[in-house]
């Protein structure tokens, strides 16, 4: 099939990008990597009237380290941030999840503010954006403002932007690095489909091998990322033995909402999910124990 007909403006601003999106009004949509929109469009499931491309807005590209945090500007490509040494080194979490990411043509297009807007519930960009609290930048005419991850998230391919909003970019809070560690553990059909359930696990251990503080969050098991607080409460202060992580896990049967598809059934990616988030944070673990590289 080929798309509806729309109109089509490439921008160099981010400040025009909002203006069109302003003036193109509901059905106005920013292409970035098109990964995502473009096939829509071809199957007729998406019909933007008005397309504002920002491939050139160079504001919106960047990866950088402001204090606490890492800062991803929204056009970055996702192959780029996974090529990036500052993002392998203060956010590996990040690291290790891009690679399961689409595969390397799909990356090279595709951008880090695309799969966020997007909200796939399978996908990995939203899941370490809920694992570590991330912060996502808006702006619009009326301003700019900052929204939690955990508030962006609504429901499948569903976010709390405002449709004359564009992302400009993703703060991610890097942790102190000592005693640190992360786990990425996801299945998948084939290497570059998304998960059928993925997880993500960063930990600090105090100084007795204690669990300090804590982030775990699955995707593909509910209809957005979900952040498990109740494993992160009870695993709080032990010593993260195996058996502690298991029975943490074992709680989150009233949390998940997996929905069968053509590529498994609830109740699998219900038991992958389980098994995911078990596994992220024993890796979590031992990387904080220095005994996984
Ligand atoms: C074969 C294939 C395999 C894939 N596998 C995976 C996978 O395993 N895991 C995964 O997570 N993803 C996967 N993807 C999706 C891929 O990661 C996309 O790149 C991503 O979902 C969308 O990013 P994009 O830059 O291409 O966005 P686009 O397709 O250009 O846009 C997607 C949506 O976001 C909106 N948007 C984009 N940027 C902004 C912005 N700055 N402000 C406001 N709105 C914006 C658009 O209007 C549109 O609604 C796959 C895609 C393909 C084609």
């Amino acid at each position: 099939m080929k798309a509806a007909p729309f109109d089509y403006v490439r921008v160099s601003s981010i400040d025009e990008a909002c203006q069109a999106l302003a003036d193109g009004g509901e059905d106005a949509r920013i292409i970035a990597g098109g990964q995502t929109l473009i096939p829509l469009m071809a199957m007729r499931l998406a019909r933007p009237t008005l397309l504002i491309d920002i491939n050139e807005v160079d504001d919106l590209t960047g990866i950088s380290v402001n204090g606490d945090n890492l800062v991803i500007k929204a056009r970055t490509r996702q192959a780029d941030t996974l090529a990036s040494d500052v993002v392998k080194e203060r956010l590996p979490i990040l690291a290790d999840a891009l690679s399961h990411v689409g595969h390397t043509q799909t990356r090279n297009r595709g951008t880090v503010g695309g799969s966020l807007v997007n909200a796939d519930p399978s996908a990995e960009i939203p899941l370490i954006a809920q694992t570590l609290d991330a912060t996502i930048i808006a702006q619009s005419t009326r301003g700019e403002r900052t929204i939690a991850a955990g508030d962006f998230f609504e429901s499948a391919m569903a976010t709390t932007l405002a449709p004359d909003e564009c992302l400009t970019a993703v703060r991610f809070p890097i942790w102190p690095a000592a005693n640190t560690g992360f786990g990425f553990h996801e299945v998948s059909i084939r290497d570059s489909d998304f998960a059928l359930a993925a997880a993500a696990a960063q930990t600090t251990l105090d100084s007795n091998g204690n669990c300090q503080r804590l982030s775990v969050a699955i995707c593909g098991a509910s209809p957005a990322a979900l952040r498990l607080s109740i494993v992160e409460e009870t695993l709080m202060g032990s010593d993260l033995n195996d058996d502690a992580i298991k029975t943490a896990c074992a709680n989150i049967d009233d949390l998940i909402d997996p929905q069968s598809d053509v590529h498994a059934d609830a109740a699998y990616r219900g038991r992958v999910a389980k098994v995911m988030a078990r596994r992220a944070i024993s890796d979590a673990r031992d990387r904080a124990k220095g005994e996984l590289v």
